[in-house]
């Protein structure tokens, strides 16, 4: 492998003797990506990044739709690896819109000099474990072929748009749209009449956004959501001045913390309150900023069914206050899981919105699509004629791009075939069978504020690389033991996690995708402690091994650690 390199040498190049184009293939330019590569190449590795899009941000370069914005706090989200970084960049609002991300994620790039790392527009269509060469063959859509020593999937957990199997889906002759794919060229809807399909944390942003400029809003709604006020302002002088006096607390709290929040959880149960305390906590609960929600609510919320449903009620009156017509407030408040059961959308003018006579609800539950025409969308009541449909219709979470990335290893074993009944992980980095391959922030990753989870596997995974690279191997492949393992925790977790198996963390969204978690219900401190254990058994959890002289050497292959199970 490369010895170290300055961070202005050239960006790729043979790494070694061994014939590889690159030591560290990453895919995807998004939040991930972009820190892999900055990390990868600190670290003195030759490395390049495959990017689909024509730019770089991932989910905030394809995700941007009207009204797409953070609903983690900006400063939260952002990167922390270095505070000159933090220091020059000066977020306008708590919560960003999607252009200012996209701004940001540029800025980091070019301030960096990450940009000529990147490959823009080139999408992998295979990437094959080359096993007498210990490297990867990485075929792009173009033709051209990419070899590495280790090859990164960056490629996020929303970033396969799903679309519905409705009849006629491809008929319709206006314009079609989906939120996670939304075109980089301007959209009009001013005057138009538009359908949005969908009301999760997507749907519910470009509704209130669009209202306003559009002739018609039809909203079609299977499933309500519990929504609750996003309660986003700009960050002022003085605040912004605080945030950098603090940054460095903040960001010992943003690298520890186990949701990756600067919220403060609360110390008391629901019960612990009178009625009147309760109302008043909920009260502020409602007018505090985004995830403080279910970071700093009651201790029980997520675990107590009668506090949950205290909220939800409390939550249930506010929609009833905000939505005029009873009717269209009725179908706005949920009846078939808890708040917290999935991923809860935070908003702002969402409810309002219903009290434009422009916008209309349609209850899919009472009358179900029947399918999509040339001309609109027709339902049981009839058809409704539009210009533009909107899918707000989701993904497919976690595992939707490793999935079609044509990825095999050892013995040609498809990554597909091997995740048949759901993914199967070590530390939701490595899968065995597949060597010198990892997949930060991707499936078993934990839940939380994103950037802060992807960020520790990234640097686990550079971490490793390094290892690897200073005690002279080139090939390193986790456990089968270890690996069942980790699995055993997630699954096991997954049945006291608070998402309920009707989210799409559970996969259920997909028709005959497996039904398994997709995140790490051991959140950060298992991941922690486990990585602790692997950097103190010197890596016993995995094989590493040598083919620099043609044999190849298994230096360890100990079971996960002496401790026995991870976590
Ligand atoms: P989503 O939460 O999966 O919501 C998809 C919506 O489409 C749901 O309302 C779903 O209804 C509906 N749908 C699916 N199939 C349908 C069908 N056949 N007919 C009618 N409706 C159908 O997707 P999303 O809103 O894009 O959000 C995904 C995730 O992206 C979020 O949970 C969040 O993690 C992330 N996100 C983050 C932000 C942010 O940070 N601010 C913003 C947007 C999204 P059912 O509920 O009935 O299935």
């Amino acid at each position: 492998m490369a010895a170290p390199e300055p961070a202005s040498a050239p960006a790729t190049g043979p790494a070694t003797g061994n014939a590889v184009d690159v030591d560290v293939l990453v895919v995807g330019a998004g939040v991930t990506g972009i820190y892999q590569v900055y990390r990868a190449r600190e670290a003195g590795f030759s490395v390049e990044a495959i990017e689909a899009g024509s730019g770089v941000g991932g989910t905030w370069f394809w995700n941007r739709y009207p009204g797409a914005r953070f609903d983690s706090e900006s400063y939260t989200y952002a990167y922390l690896f270095s505070k000159q970084l933090f220091d020059e960049w000066t977020w306008e609002e708590h919560f960003a819109e999607q252009p200012e991300t996209e701004r940001y994620l540029n800025h980091v790039v070019d301030r960096f000099d990450l940009r000529r790392h990147i490959r823009f527009g080139a999408r992998v269509v295979s990437a094959t474990y080359d096993e007498p060469a210990g490297s990867w063959l990485v075929v792009l859509d173009d033709g051209t072929e990419r070899r590495a020593r280790f090859l990164v999937a960056a490629t996020g957990v929303l970033s396969v748009p799903f679309y519905p199997a409705v009849p006629g889906r491809t008929d319709f002759q206006g314009e079609s749209l989906h939120t996670g794919q939304w075109p980089t060229t301007p959209v009009d809807l001013a005057g138009k009449r538009v359908a949005v399909i969908g009301t999760g944390s997507s749907g519910v942003q470009i509704i209130p956004v669009i209202a306003d400029e559009v002739a018609s809003l039809t909203v079609y709604q299977r499933t309500s959501n519990w929504c609750t006020p996003l309660n986003n302002s700009p960050i002022t002088p003085e605040e912004q001045e605080q945030l950098r006096a603090d940054f460095e607390t903040m960001r010992e709290i943003l690298n520890t913390s186990v949701a990756g929040f600067l919220h403060e959880p609360h110390d008391r149960a629901a019960f612990d309150d009178s009625d009147e305390e309760r109302q008043a906590f909920f009260e502020h609960m409602w007018r505090s900023p985004g995830f403080s929600k279910l970071s700093s609510n009651y201790t029980d919320l997520l675990f107590d069914e009668a506090a949950n449903a205290a909220w939800c009620e409390f939550i249930a009156d506010k929609v009833r206050g905000l939505v005029h017509d009873p009717e269209t407030a009725a179908k706005l408040i949920p009846t078939d899981h808890r708040f917290g059961e999935k991923r809860p959308p935070f908003v702002t003018g969402y409810y309002e919105a219903f009290n434009n006579p422009k916008v209309s609800l349609v209850d899919l539950k009472a009358t179900p699509i029947l399918r999509v025409t040339e001309t609109g969308i027709e339902t049981a009541d009839g058809l409704v004629e539009l210009d533009v449909i909107i899918w707000a219709t989701g993904f497919d979470f976690g595992t939707g791009a490793l999935n079609r990335m044509g990825i095999r290893g050892r013995g040609g074993m498809a990554l597909t075939d091997h995740w048949a009944e759901g993914p199967i992980t070590f530390l939701g980095v490595q899968t065995s069978g597949f060597p010198n391959f990892f997949f930060p922030g991707g499936p078993h990753a934990a839940a939380g504020n994103n950037p802060r989870y992807n960020g520790d596997q990234v640097d686990f995974v550079t971490d490793t690389l390094v290892y690897v690279r200073d005690h002279g191997f080139d090939t390193i492949e986790v456990d089968p033991e270890a690996e069942e393992r980790w699995t055993a925790m997630v699954d096991k977790g997954a049945e006291t996690a608070p998402f309920g198996t009707k989210s799409y963390f559970f996969g259920t969204n997909i028709p005959g995708k497996p039904k398994k978690y997709l995140l790490n219900s051991g959140g950060r401190p298992k991941l922690f402690k486990e990585i602790a254990r692997v950097k103190d058994t010197g890596y016993s959890a995995f094989r590493l091994s040598s083919s620099s002289n043609g044999a190849s050497t298994v230096a360890s292959a100990a079971p996960v650690a002496a401790g026995g199970e991870p976590g």
